[in-house]
């Protein structure tokens, strides 16, 4: 009897686990049902607007910056989809990524050396194909094959220099 009542105890609590789960997996299914159909954006909507983000910032802006603007903005993003979006930029020469913030720039041409200012965030893109040539040759004397040259100079600029002086 004790046995029994032993059975039929557990036979209620799997009972109550099973329609607890039920409860729980028709709740999910319901709300996956009723929810309205967003409208699906393409790829290239989400360049646009990742885009658009980068160009109106001051500063370069990590991916969970980017998402947190565009979903204060009413776009939602997801940290996924901002990485892909952004290797997608990055390839078509649209953004750059700063190495020492770990952030993103929208880039109107490309440049071989950046100024990082650590106290304000600005950056100040400089083309100096003479240094990037000489790297070149040094990368080449070496026989190291370059993917890719990050070179950033992390500083004051001179307003942040200024006003630590004063
Ligand atoms: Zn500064």
């Amino acid at each position: 009897m004790a046995n029994l009542s032993a059975w039929t105890g557990l036979g209620v609590n799997m009972l109550t686990v099973f329609s607890t789960l039920m409860a729980k997996l028709s709740r999910r299914f319901n709300m996956h049902l009723t929810a309205r159909p967003r409208a699906k954006r393409n790829p290239d909507d989400i360049d646009a607007l990742v885009l658009a983000g980068l160009r109106e910032s001051a500063i370069a802006l990590s991916a969970y910056q980017i998402v947190d603007r565009l979903c204060a903005s009413g776009n939602r993003l997801t940290a996924t989809q901002a990485y892909r979006t952004l290797g997608r930029l990055i390839s078509q020469r649209k953004v750059r990524r700063i190495e020492t913030l770990s952030a993103y720039v929208a880039i109107d041409g490309d440049f071989d050396v950046v100024l990082v200012c650590n106290c304000c965030g600005t950056l100040r893109p400089l083309t100096e194909p003479v240094l990037k040539r000489q790297i070149a040759g040094l990368a080449q004397a070496h026989r190291f094959a370059i993917d890719r040259i990050a070179l950033e100079i992390v500083g004051s600029c001179p307003q942040c220099a200024q006003s630590a002086m004063a």
